[in-house]
């Protein structure tokens, strides 16, 4: 069909084969799965999905692709969904009576990557791995170490949830159009029992904000409110440390060490 790509809405369509392949390979559908794809766009992964797996849902925000898809798909076993991912509820897809869970994919739109990913910890319980396509600055950001220059708020939350894999980095050619950045696979898996678990997960995304708030202050500063000098000791913890040099272990044990005197 002729589409004009909608900057708002981040089009940027996947058009070389040979990544495209690379992709599904890395996703690696099976047949019986249950998919949901974020932002199916002109079917650059949605076609080769459903050659493979027998029934699709797709979640799309743009009607014009939408109306397209209904003519498109009309033969085929896919569910159209057309809402705003940032508020669609994807618990819905699954019966959790019998214990079924999703795979979620998607080429994502930059422009709001990292709230999508934030909504998506809220369904986690139903998840059982993503793979998204984002820009490759991100993917850095949700996979970095402590004391890097890409680690951050967006690091810290995503890893107390998932283990992460960066899988394929992706060139601006390999899209029409051609986005300005550079762009990378990057799959997500849901811990089945985290390595560190915060007895407080309100208390600890409280923490990890105000500490990455002012990411060149010490922590001594930013979490003031939080920490005396006495609980810096008593947790073995430099207090001339910054956000950016503590793990999620260091956030989990001080967000545990405040709950336990509360
Ligand atoms: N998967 C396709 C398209 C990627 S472009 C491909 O790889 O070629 C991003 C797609 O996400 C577009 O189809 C765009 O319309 C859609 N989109 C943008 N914002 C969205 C939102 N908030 N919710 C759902 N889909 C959205």
């Amino acid at each position: 069909m002729k589409h004009i790509a909608k900057k708002r809405f981040g089009q940027n369509f996947l058009t070389d084969q040979a990544i495209i392949a690379s992709l599904i390979d890395a996703i690696n559908p099976q047949p019986e799965e249950i998919i949901v794809e974020i932002g199916p766009g002109l079917g650059a992964l949605t076609k080769p999905l459903l050659k493979i797996i027998k029934h699709l849902h797709v979640v799309e925000i743009d009607r014009d692709i939408v109306s397209w898809m209904q003519k498109e798909y009309a033969n085929t076993a896919v569910t159209i969904h057309n809402v705003d991912a940032l508020k669609f509820d994807f618990a819905k897809l699954v019966n959790n009576k019998s214990g079924e869970n999703l795979r979620v994919v998607g080429n994502l739109p930059y422009n709001i990557s990292t709230p999508i990913l934030f909504h998506l910890l809220d369904n986690l319980a139903h998840i059982t791995d993503m793979h998204f396509m984002l820009q490759k600055e991100v993917v850095e950001r949700m996979v970095a170490l402590p004391s890097t220059p890409a680690y951050g708020r967006l690091s810290v939350m995503l890893q107390y949830h998932l283990a992460m894999e960066y899988l394929i980095p992706v060139p601006p050619e390999a899209f029409e159009p051609a986005p300005k950045v550079e762009s990378a696979f990057v799959g997500c898996l849901p811990y089945a029992a985290k390595p560190y678990v915060a007895l407080d997960y309100k208390l600890f995304a409280k923490i990890v904000l105000a500490a990455f708030g002012q990411r060149r202050k010490t922590i001594r500063n930013t979490l003031k409110d939080f920490l005396s000098n006495e609980d810096f000791a008593k947790l073995n913890l430099n207090s001339q440390l910054r956000a950016e040099n503590l793990s999620v272990k260091n956030f989990v044990d001080i967000c545990n060490h405040i709950h336990s005197k509360l």
